[in-house]
């Protein structure tokens, strides 16, 4: 029995269980989910640092409104002054350089002139001013990233300010993609008579990746039983997902649902009300390894990956992605089929009224070039024929 999306995606989350954790370095940590709290085992800024290019100084030497200053020194970023400033000197200092002993303000150089080994320093400077006090960003011991957030690029330099060089992280899905067709051809190999390229094997190779997925193994298989459980049977050594496009449907030379039989798999759904991508099976075996048998189609399988793949790779990778149901304006009328969601391929736009969506060419789901170039995803429901132009339908953005 079909199920609806909602069911679908329901039931993979169901299904799609958090992975352990590993170590990785900053540079291989973008986009994962932290494993555990980080927080800080020391102050930022780690002491207190001049804002400002100017000089270190007393503020009470200003309090009359002018003041001529000693210079003994200089601290400059990344080294100490090593001098202590008492009444009636300065130490010129660079930003982000540590305030030196006995200076409790700092003058910028725009407020003073300097005169051979003496600064003037015009108008009062309040006590404190131009400091970044030790800690003001992060105090030591402050719990500053909660586990489960994902590591974008501040979170990559929170976490080198923190000195976590090697954070702990939710590992990254190990994943295999079998295509399975007697038609496919690798491009850049000659074409027999009757053959195709394999669009799936690059476009979903590469759409798992971009969901954060670890493609290990492509692999592809003939229209033939014994072949597919061998070949399948291989590519899940050492998988957390398998992905197999084609074979899924119920013609004569469709044996990946056989083939997961035979290797152990139970399928929590064969076949959603979706249109393009109603074969799409899900299995999982006792080990909890998840396969996804998607449609050959090159459309039906980029849609069934991004409805329901990307929702499983970001739960195990330990992401949590919200999906905000936003309406938009129809530009033109977009298909639909009684009984099934109607994925439409679109292009967005915002006007003032809000978000309009406009389908790209022929929405066939052998057409592939109406993927490109889009941005959203409308969905037409299975009780209407038809989404009018100038009427509201729910989408779905896409990166
Ligand atoms: P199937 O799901 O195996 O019945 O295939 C449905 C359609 O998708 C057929 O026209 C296949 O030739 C085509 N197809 C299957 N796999 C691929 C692939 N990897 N790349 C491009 N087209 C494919
Ligand atoms: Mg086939």
């Amino acid at each position: 029995m079909a199920v609806s999306i909602h069911e679908a995606r329901n039931a993979v989350l169901e299904h799609a269980a958090v992975l352990g954790s590993e170590e990785v370095g900053l540079d291989e940590a973008l986009g994962r989910a932290l494993a555990e709290d980080a927080a800080a085992p020391n102050h930022v800024p780690p002491f207190d640092a001049s804002a400002m290019d100017g000089y270190a100084i007393l503020a009470a030497d200003t309090a009359s409104g002018a003041a001529r200053l000693e210079l003994i020194g200089e601290a400059k970023a990344g080294s100490e002054a090593g001098v202590t400033v008492r009444t009636g000197t300065a130490v010129r200092i660079s930003t982000g350089a540590p305030v030196p002993d006995g200076a409790d303000a700092i003058v910028p150089q725009e407020q003073t002139t300097a005169e051979d080994a003496t600064v003037v320093v015009d108008g009062v400077v309040p006590v404190a001013k131009h400091v970044r006090p030790a800690g003001e960003d992060i105090l030591a011991g402050s719990l500053v990233i909660h586990a489960g957030s994902v590591l974008g690029p501040s979170e990559l330099g929170v976490l080198a300010s923190l000195n976590i060089p090697r954070p702990m992280v939710v590992r990254r899905p190990r994943v295999a993609l079998a295509g399975t067709g007697d038609e496919l051809t690798d491009p850049g190999k000659p074409l027999a008579p009757g053959g195709i390229r394999d669009s799936n094997g690059p476009a979903l190779g590469g759409a798992v990746h971009r969901a954060g997925g670890d493609l290990v193994a492509r692999v592809r298989v003939g229209d033939d039983l014994e072949a597919t459980v061998s070949v399948l049977r291989a590519a899940l050594r050492d998988v957390d997902m398998l992905i197999t496009t084609g074979g899924v449907s119920v013609g004569p030379h469709d044996h990946v649902r056989p083939a997961l039989k035979r290797l152990g798999f139970r399928e929590v759904f064969a076949g959603v009300k979706l249109k393009p991508g109603r074969p799409t099976t899900f299995a999982i075996n006792e080990e909890g390894t998840l396969v996804f048998a998607l449609p050959g189609n090159p459309v039906s399988a980029l849609m069934a990956f991004r409805l329901f793949v990307v929702p499983a790779l970001d739960a195990m990778l330990g992401r949590e992605r919200v999906v905000h149901p936003t309406m938009a304006t129809a530009d033109e009328e977009l298909p639909g089929a009684r009984g099934r969601t109607t994925i439409v391929r679109c292009r967005s736009s915002l006007q003032d009224d809000g978000w309009h969506v406009r389908p790209t060419r022929s929405q066939d789901s052998h057409i592939l070039t109406s993927m490109l170039g889009i941005d959203a995803l409308a969905l037409v429901p299975g009780d209407r024929d038809a989404i009018g132009a100038g009427e509201p339908v729910e989408i779905e953005f896409v990166a």
